[in-house]
């Protein structure tokens, strides 16, 4: 048996400066939405992000809100609210929470932000299908609910190569919804906008990217656990400096841990990877498990699935067509596949664990074989858990406890 001894957790000082950050961006955009002042819209996570800034709008993200509630384990009890809605519990498990929590007047930045009494009323509800066609449907809902425009891009899926047709196609939609987006604004477009937004997100991107790249270093600075909440400001504040320069402090802390060779995880022994959604309200039992094992969860798809180095200031509807059809999730399992030995091989990992997410098939990658061809190929041994990432009714803790420790005792006698 491999033995779990009780560690001190490390606290990253850059986190007090992301929290700040995030209650300011949703202070502003209660204030938007009370006062009128400026226009909201809602826009799934990888949408056009940047040009809804570009045009005015303040960005709300509700897949951000709903794993709020996840991490703070409300998510589970508003799920039966949705299913009477006619959402089954077998569908995105983000959707049925927040609209669950909804119906019944309950939103998690109450708890977390005084004087905020709800969501943001949206002006428009933006989406892109290129993770899935629950975010059309989730937002079709609002949008039906507060009577607001729905405007949405059509992206292909389990695409192998980024072909130029698909990103014409993709870069011609975006192109499309600039009118109607006007309409709401009533703003004229202005190129030289996006194309500085467009900047500000290419540079918080290669942040980002600097920032997780960092956890290849032996040992890791920062664990998966860490990037799923340091990952804020890269999802809501893309195209701001204040994202940018939220990313230097928090860079800057990585690399003098690794000068000092500060492991996010005491002892650091085993170095896994992890595919798949995190499970919302386990993060801190999660890490806590592994860190025991002496083991760090240092890298994962998810939090890679916001760094969009195609973006081209200079070519921005297409550089945003490229970045927002490469991403991982659109992808077929052979560019997946080719992306994860990649990773692999960068960030010295020992061994792979899939993440089962009941509700979530569009980020479950272990359901056709990709673990075993995998495994056959690059001889990295993996692990599936199964669970969710909002509806905490689809794991048990006993379970993943057990053959998480028995992975590691697997790993061990390999060493
Ligand atoms: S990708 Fe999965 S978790 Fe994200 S919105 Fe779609 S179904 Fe929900």
């Amino acid at each position: 048996m491999v033995e779990r001894k009780k560690v001190a957790r490390k606290k990253i000082m850059a986190s007090d400066e992301m929290k700040r950050y995030m209650a300011d961006h949703y202070y502003e955009l209660d204030h938007a939405a009370k006062t009128g002042e400026q226009k909201v819209a809602w826009c799934s996570s990888v949408g056009p992000a940047e040009i809804l800034r570009a045009m005015g709008f303040l960005v709300f993200f509700p897949e951000t809100h709903s794993a709020m509630l996840g991490a703070t384990r409300m998510a589970t009890e508003f799920i039966p609210y949705a299913n009477a809605l006619g959402y089954t519990p077998e569908i995105c498990s983000y959707l049925t929470a927040d609209i669950g929590a909804f119906t019944q007047g309950v939103t998690p930045l109450s708890k977390a932000y005084e004087g905020i009494k709800s969501v943001p009323k949206p002006d428009v509800l933006v989406y892109n299908t290129n993770q899935c066609r629950d975010v059309q449907d989730w937002l079709a809902w609002y949008s039906r609910e507060f009577d607001a425009p729905l405007v949405g891009i059509h992206t292909h899926r389990g695409v192998k190569d980024v072909t130029e047709s698909y990103i014409s196609s993709i870069a011609i939609q975006m192109e499309e919804i600039i009118e109607p987006l006007e309409e709401i604004s009533g703003k004229r477009f202005d190129m030289n906008e996006l194309k500085r937004v467009t900047a500000l997100s290419r540079e918080c991107s290669d942040l980002w990217k600097k920032v997780l790249d960092t956890a290849a270093e032996n040992p890791s600075p920062l664990t998966f656990f860490d990037g799923t909440t340091l990952m804020g400001p890269a999802v809501v504040g893309r195209g701001t400096q204040r994202a940018v320069d939220f990313y230097k402090i928090l860079l800057t802390e990585l690399e003098e841990r690794v000068e000092n060779h500060v492991g996010a995880v005491e002892d650091e022994r085993f170095r896994i990877y992890w595919e798949g959604m995190p499970i919302w309200g386990r993060l801190r039992p999660h890490s806590e498990l592994f860190a025991e094992l002496k083991t760090c969860v240092l890298a994962s798809t998810y939090c890679n699935s916001w760094i969009f180095s195609a973006f081209d200031p200079e070519d921005p509807f297409r550089s945003m067509a490229k970045a927002y059809t490469e991403l991982f999730i659109v992808r077929s399992d052979e560019a997946k596949e080719k992306y994860i030995t990649e990773m692999i091989d960068f960030f010295k990992v020992d061994g792979i664990v899939y993440h089962d997410a009941r509700t979530c098939p569009n980020n479950s990658n272990c359901r056709y074989g990709m673990p075993q061809r995998l495994e056959v190929n690059t001889g990295v041994p993996s692990l599936v858990i199964n669970g969710d990432l909002n509806d905490l009714r689809c794991l048990s803790d006993e379970q993943t406890n057990t053959i998480v420790e028995a992975f590691i005792e697997q790993l061990e006698e390999h060493k």
